[in-house]
């Protein structure tokens, strides 16, 4: 099989997505990028995670060419593509529907630096402005909130997460998920909570270079 310890990961992941309650449902998706083979692996539209199998992972050149796998590919390929296409440094992306980041991302706020463990997404997390799911247009607004990070929100919608290992993209939209959920409870209690100065962030991205 093409890629067949890719499209394992895949569907290792895509169940402890759906377990962790960072997606509800079929929704969310997850790619690896093989760089040296020049395809992408990504979970199949709107297919049940718990029965998933690696033959279901649907494999494309770069060009989004079906290679390997029936159906089709997740809704979100584009999303997913353009992070390929753009950024070296990323080579496995996590989209899911998170509630808390969700829930910043219905009002068009990102999550500030308000905890250490920002770091593994480089800094503050930016909300995309709001798009159509499954549109290049949100792919690429998408990508330009990601600069210089490894996480954005996408208003409306949910939090995408990239880096070079799906296991360390995986780590970083739970993080991120779990500071959106502190970030809320605080402001729930009403208080004004200042982000970790500057000069601390570079100090914690200089600690969190692993997941450069
Ligand atoms: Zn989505």
């Amino acid at each position: 099989m093409i890629l067949a310890g890719e499209r394992e990961s895949i569907v290792k992941y895509s169940k402890q997505m759906l377990k962790s309650g960072l997606v509800v449902g079929t929704g969310g998706n997850i790619s690896i990028y093989n760089r040296e083979e020049n395809l992408i692996a990504i979970t199949p539209g709107s297919r049940d995670y718990l029965t998933l199998e690696a033959k279901d992972i649907i494999v494309l050149d770069s060009d989004g060419r079906i290679v390997d796998g029936e159906g089709s590919p997740s809704s979100e390929l584009a999303l997913h593509r353009i992070f390929y296409k753009n950024r070296e440094d990323i080579s496995s992306v996590v989209h899911t529907h998170s509630f808390h980041a969700a829930s910043l991302s219905c009002m068009n706020k990102g999550v500030p630096a308000i905890h250490y463990l920002i770091a593994c997404a480089g800094g503050d997390v930016r909300c995309a402005p709001y798009e159509t799911f499954g549109t290049s247009e949100l792919a690429q607004q998408a990508l330009l909130g990601m600069e210089a990070r490894r996480c954005v929100l996408l208003a409306r919608h949910g939090l995408v997460s990239g880096a070079r290992t799906l296991e360390k993209a995986y780590s970083i939209a739970s993080h991120i998920e779990y500071i959106a959920g502190l970030y809320l409870t605080c402001l729930s209690a009403g208080q004004d909570i200042q982000p970790l100065s500057v000069e601390e962030l570079e100090k914690l991205n200089r600690e969190f270079v692993s997941y450069q």
